[in-house]
């Protein structure tokens, strides 16, 4: 019988490499570059550590049994793990994006992918009718849901129904809910993709990315690529992240928790004019994240009246931290149009709302009486 979610956190089912290693409770590091053979045509499974390690394949099983899929990959970064995904493609080919993306993934697409060929389309997917931008070349949709900042929500299911039939790859960056909310892979993905430096590290202590499949041939061109391209996520930072997700299910349980405490807050202040979080009923992609997901997250993007407060704000937070990045356990507060999204294009910027009013919070798991006395004070100071 299968474990719950929470319990897959902790314990991989079915693993012998648990039993090989002393009884070790938390899984040993393997801080080898190598194995030695014992004779001609006699591995242990392992040769050398960019393409096995017995530490990095504990977390890529755990990470793959979260997503339920049969392959997961541990590379060095969110960022390795998509740019080993675009060497899937060929020049000529075309992908269609989501026009709200992670600065990062933008950057990559428009400036590295682009530059050798493939040929891209934003698309607001939230909104528009995809069909009429497919043609001959697509070979995939890139996308996240709900998408960094905007927290735009898109119906994957519905997606899938179209990318199927036509073996166009669904692939989906589900680091903003992790999978402990949401398993694209059961609702028509083909990939995903996880920034493991943010939910499922948990702790801002180690930068990590993954690639999930549920299909043998994409599993196998995937780790072609991986061995090949190098991106291999070190034993320690392995072991790091695979610390980090034992406490998943409850990190996500309390931030939360913490984040509907905070969207209810901003969303009686004066000075926010707008607030985003798909968990308020009021949300438009509400709807979509009961059916698709299991809860809501725990990010914010909300807009103030004007720049200067959001300046005041930015500066005026004590527990807060004002930085990069999110789903540690502490809550860090951004200005996506100064750090995230700065090598966006300003016209696609504006088009989609990315303002210098508007503020995003990862919210952790302090005690949210605590953060709520923060964001009260920067406000009014
Ligand atoms: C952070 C992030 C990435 C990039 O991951 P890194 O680990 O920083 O390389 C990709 N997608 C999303 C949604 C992210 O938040």
């Amino acid at each position: 019988m299968e474990y719950q979610n929470a319990t897959k956190c902790i314990h991989l089912q079915n693993n012998e490499n648990v039993e090989k290693a002393f009884g070790a409770v938390s899984f040993p590091i393997y801080q080898t570059a190598t194995f030695a053979h014992r004779g001609v045509g006699e591995s242990t499974g392992y040769d050398y550590s960019r393409m096995q390690n017995p530490t990095r394949e504990q977390l890529e099983k755990t990470v793959a049994a979260l997503e339920k899929g049969i392959d997961a990959i541990g590379f060095t970064s969110g960022m390795a793990a998509i740019s080993a995904v675009m060497e899937l493609f060929a020049p000529g080919d075309h992908v269609v994006i989501d026009a709200d993306l992670y600065g990062g993934s933008v950057r990559l697409f428009q400036n590295i992918a682009a530059k050798n060929g493939i040929v891209f389309s934003r698309v607001d997917l939230s909104r528009e009718e995809i069909s009429s931008y497919i043609t001959e070349q697509t070979k995939a949709v890139f996308l996240e849901t709900p998408t960094n900042p905007m927290m735009h929500v898109t119906d994957l299911k519905k997606l899938g129904e179209i990318t199927k039939p036509r073996k166009i790859l669904l692939i989906v960056d589900n680091t903003f809910l992790s999978p402990y909310f949401q398993n694209p892979l059961e609702l028509g993905a083909d990939i995903v993709i996880h920034s493991g430096t943010k939910y499922l590290n948990g702790h801002n202590d180690a930068i990590a990315g993954f690639t999930v499949v549920k299909d043998e041939e994409l599993k196998e061109k995937l780790r072609y690529i991986f061995k090949t391209v190098g991106s291999c996520l070190s034993p320690f930072d392995s072991w790091l992240t695979l610390r980090g997700i034992k406490t998943l299910a409850v990190r996500m349980e309390k931030a939360q928790e913490n984040a509907f405490l905070i969207a209810g807050w901003l969303k009686e202040q004066g000075q926010v004019t707008k607030v985003f979080y798909p968990g308020l009923p009021e949300h438009p992609g509400y709807d979509i994240m009961k059916k698709q997901s299991r809860g809501y997250g725990a990010m914010i993007s909300f807009e103030v009246e004007s720049p200067e407060l959001a300046k005041r704000i930015l500066n005026k937070v004590r527990l807060l931290q004002f930085a990069e990045s999110l789903g540690g356990v502490e809550t860090l507060i951004t200005y996506p149009i100064m750090q995230t999204h700065a090598d966006v294009p300003k016209d696609e910027l504006a088009e989609n709302g990315i303002t210098d009013r508007l503020l995003r919070i990862s919210v952790g798991i302090e005690d949210g009486r605590d953060l709520l006395k923060d964001l009260q004070q920067a406000f009014n100071s």
